[in-house]
């Protein structure tokens, strides 16, 4: 089942009534925050033009009309603190405590034990492929695709969520940080949003076909074990491309499509972002 969908909440701090200002604070007051705010929660902030904005004391972009991103870890339990300097000097701060979840445990057996325990010399390659990965997260590019909400990548059926608890072969292992949707394979798999393919590698080991797309501000939206690609590294997609076909290479037990969503290398809950709860049925 798909966790029931939180729906935009917006906040926004009430500007100052006439007559009770305090300057030099004229600008305060122009901080709004939209997203689930649950934990795994991509966040949209708003705010002025030419504003500084430090999440956790961190400088985080802000692009010209007032936008930035951060996320909400999928275990964290303390509030993220966001500190906005306007431009005329006045500061506004806001604590952002994420909305606590619940996971599933899952426990999926009859997966080929070289995909549970891989052999030593497949150790270094999957390093490898995960230092890859984690290079095309960190790109911080100055698009804003990431604060529209998002279409789903493909028809078919949820299979896993986000954040369950993974038993393999009887093996405790990290949390699933993604959405699986189970679909046949060939299966076309559509950009969710405007973005820049950052990766494009037609067989990773674990993760097999696997495109990474770029959103902006380090938001980005990752898509694996494909049967094929449709694109590579470099090219600008729209919303709605394809950019790829549902497959089952990598460690999979049957055809469907793994959509993670990132901010730099924090792994998000891509269904928190979505337009709809659930993707169309094929
Ligand atoms: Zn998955």
């Amino acid at each position: 089942m798909i966790p029931r969908r939180a729906f935009l909440i917006e906040t926004m701090a009430l500007a100052l009534a006439p007559g009770c200002m305090a300057a030099p604070s004229s600008s305060a007051g122009h901080l709004l925050l939209s997203g689930s705010l649950q934990q795994g929660s991509l966040v949209i902030g708003r705010t002025q033009p030419h504003a500084h904005v430090l999440v956790n004391d961190t400088p985080v972009l802000v692009s010209a009309g007032g936008i930035f991103a951060l996320g909400l870890q999928y275990d964290q339990k303390r509030a993220t603190e966001l500190a906005v300097q306007y431009a005329d000097g006045a500061t506004e701060t806001r604590s952002v405590q994420p909305v606590p979840r619940t996971y599933e445990i899952q426990k999926i057996n009859g997966l080929p034990e070289k995909f549970v325990s891989p052999p030593p010399d497949i150790q270094k390659r999957i390093d490898d492929e995960n230092v890859r990965i984690a290079k095309a997260r960190e790109v911080n590019s100055p698009g804003t695709a990431f604060s529209e909400p998002f279409d789903w990548p493909t028809t078919g059926v949820i299979s896993s969520v986000f954040g369950s608890q993974r038993i393999l072969n009887g093996i405790p292992k990290a949390p699933h940080f993604g959405v699986d949707i189970a679909a046949p394979e060939g299966t076309p798999i559509h950009a969710p949003a405007d973005a820049t393919v950052s990766l494009a590698e037609p067989d990773f080991y674990l993760t097999g076909g696997t495109t990474v797309l770029d959103h902006g501000h380090g938001v980005c939206t990752m898509y694996i074990h494909q049967s094929m690609l449709k694109v590579i590294a470099g090219r600008a997609v729209k919303r709605g491309d394809i950019i790829g076909l549902v497959g089952m290479k990598g460690r999979a037990t049957g055809p469907h499509l793994h959509w993670g969503m990132n901010w730099f290398q924090m792994k998000l809950d891509p269904s928190l972002s979505t337009r709809t709860p659930a993707p169309a049925k094929a």
